[in-house]
């Protein structure tokens, strides 16, 4: 089943906190094996990266020409609400009664 699921929801606030940064390539090395052995094992987290990664391109396309720069706090925040849904539905489907 899922073993060491307590603390996986920790584990991805940590992990949605450094993808961004994941995404504009400003983490070391390190972070990102990091990242990548966590989105191996983690299913929302890894749809999360493909969405997140989709809307960097599409803000980054709204301004061709323009270096990219870090997503602006809206961005982050639909993000981050978007990923707290994802973590719900997850744990609701697993059944852990709380
Ligand atoms: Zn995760």
């Amino acid at each position: 089943m899922d073993p060491g699921s307590h603390g996986r929801e920790s584990e991805c606030k940590r992990i949605f906190a450094l993808l961004s940064e994941y995404l504009d390539a400003e983490l070391p090395a390190d972070s990102c094996d990091e990242i990548e052995a966590h989105l191996k094992d983690c299913p929302p987290c890894l749809e999360f990266l493909e969405s997140l990664r989709k809307t960097v391109e599409l803000c980054r396309g709204f301004r061709p020409g323009e270096l990219p720069g870090p997503l602006n706090e809206a961005v982050r925040r639909e993000l981050w609400e978007r990923y707290q849904r994802a973590l719900r539905a997850r744990s609701s489907a697993g059944g852990a009664g709380t």
